[in-house]
């Protein structure tokens, strides 16, 4: 393990020098920089938080931390799922969130530039003024830019868009030691030597940090459509997947859930969204899909060859919503999972594995089992389009050991599946330090060597957010 250093007052000092009032310590470090989304992963308090507003200061806090051999975790919104921006080695907890302008939208390359602490939803309001669309649709959009570059943020619409990382064309990058990097250009294609730029992307910063980034925007679609899709069971639903995926008709988003989940967010929501008995069966399972284009007379040619492949795989009806308010009123459905989920246990642990789409159905078969097996409640959901689910064990009434030695299981009878059906640790949430030994056991030990070396040349005293992907404390 690295050898850190201790912040001393003579460190603080110049960190106010570098960031005049936005330096806090001691008892003015707001609870939040301990933890992100998922507390579970433990809380950890730094020594300092630093707010930065420009590539300089960032640049100037890098120089003085690698000189002393002090941890620097960078932070955007805290809206983490893998204990990515818990400081868990100390040091300094450096916060992007002030970093938010959005510096250009050029409607000629069809891009813009922003700093990495734009907030995901600040950014669609302002290029929807113009008639632009950014198509990755991570369901948090109080993520900062930077965190969903950093953790590859995927989404709703990755189906047919790709995730963050298919429009990121440029960066503005600090190295640990403090130099001011560009990767990539403002350009359509490179053939330019190592991507630099991609090895960035998803590296959770633990390489660099990024100051700016531009990334490539499409004209606004014109019309979208929706689809409620109930079925029998949750196998038929993931069964008709592929299915769907193979007629071409291109979905932008593609999400399956169980009947629980509907209910809880339901609840959540206080409101009915889905329907829930077709000629006296019950659904058990739904598929949202949504599809965008053109104008509304193609959607619905779309809709209905959509729906034929569905009802031929078992749909028990299929629903149309095609005015605002109806996909409004579908999709914040789907958006009210999580914090349904949150308020209906006293704790929980998640994974968000991604296998193969034809191996779906196998797999949610899978994650029932383990209902049974541990005796706990086991809830999930996900992008079906794109075979990623995101799995959440309950606590309940749990005592916490107990919970925690079922969770540590169950956790690896997960990704021990999803890597025998040709899977991977995490489809969108990243590593952080929550997710680390079971990278390191689904990818082995050369992949994982080659990724530390790596780090070690990025980040020759591990300054860079230590603990987390593939440098273990
Ligand atoms: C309700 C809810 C729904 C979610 N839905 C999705 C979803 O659908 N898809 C999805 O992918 N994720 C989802 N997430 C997870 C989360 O929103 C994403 O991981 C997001 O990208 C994190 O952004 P952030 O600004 O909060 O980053 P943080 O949590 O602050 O940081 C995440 C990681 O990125 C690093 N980092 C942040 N900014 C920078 C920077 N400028 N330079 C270098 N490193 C940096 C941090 O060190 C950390 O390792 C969801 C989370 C919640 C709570």
């Amino acid at each position: 393990m690295a050898d850190y250093n201790k912040l001393n007052a003579e460190i603080i000092e110049k960190l106010k020098v570098i960031a005049p009032n936005r330096v806090y310590v001691g008892e003015d470090i707001n609870e939040d920089f301990t933890h992100d989304e998922m507390p579970i992963y433990g809380k950890f308090t730094p020594d300092a938080v630093v707010e930065a507003l420009t590539t300089e200061e960032v640049a100037a806090v890098l120089k003085l931390c690698n000189a002393n051999k002090i941890p620097v975790t960078t932070r955007g919104a805290g809206t983490g799922l893998a204990g990515g921006s818990t400081p868990i080695a100390g040091g300094i907890v450096l916060g992007t969130d002030k970093m938010n302008k959005i510096l250009s939208i050029d409607e000629d390359t069809l891009s813009a530039t922003v700093q990495a602490g734009v907030l995901l939803q600040d950014f669609y309001d302002a290029v929807a003024e113009k008639g632009l669309f950014y198509p990755p649709d991570p369901g948090q959009k109080f993520a900062t830019l930077g965190g969903n570059v950093s953790t590859n943020a995927g989404g709703m619409r990755a189906v047919k868009y790709g995730t963050t990382r298919d429009y990121v064309r440029a960066m503005t990058v600090v190295t640990a030691k403090g130099e001011i990097i560009k990767l990539g250009a403002n350009v359509k294609k490179s053939s330019s030597g190592y991507s630099l730029l991609h090895l960035m992307i998803g590296s959770e910063g633990t390489l660099g940090i990024i100051t700016e980034i531009t990334l490539k925007l499409l004209p606004a679609p014109k019309a979208q459509l929706s689809l409620i899709v109930p079925f029998e069971d949750i196998k038929a639903a993931t069964s008709a997947v592929p299915k769907l995926l193979a007629t071409g008709l291109n979905p932008q988003a593609l999400e399956f859930m169980e009947d629980d989940i509907v209910r809880m967010g339901e609840e959540y929501l206080e409101r009915e969204v889905f329907p829930k008995e077709f000629d006296g069966v019950k659904a058990k399972a739904y598929l949202l899909i949504s599809f965008d284009g053109e104008n509304m007379e193609k959607l619905e040619d779309v809709s209905e060859a959509a729906s034929e492949t569905l009802f031929d795989a078992g749909a028990l009806d299929v629903l149309v919503a095609d005015t605002p308010d109806r996909i409004k009123s579908a999709w914040s459905a789907r958006d009210s999972f999580y914090p349904a989920i949150s308020e209906a246990t006293s704790e929980l642990d998640e994974c968000d594995v991604v296998v193969p789409i034809t191996r779906l159905a196998d797999y949610l078969e899978f994650v029932r089992s383990l209902r049974d097996k541990y005796q706990i409640r086991v809830s999930y959901f996900g992008h079906s389009g794109d075979g990623n689910t995101h799995i959440y064990f309950l606590k309940d009434n749990l005592p916490e050991e107990e919970f925690q030695k079922k969770v540590e299981a169950g956790m690896n009878d997960l990704y021990d599946k999803a890597k025998e059906l040709g899977g991977l640790v995490s489809g969108e949430h990243g590593i952080g330090h929550a997710k680390q030994a079971y990278l390191a056991k689904s990818l082995g030990p050369v992949q994982m060597e080659i990724m530390q070396d790596i780090k070690r040349v990025f980040d020759p005293n591990y300054i860079l957010n230590p603990g987390k992907v593939c440098y273990k404390l």
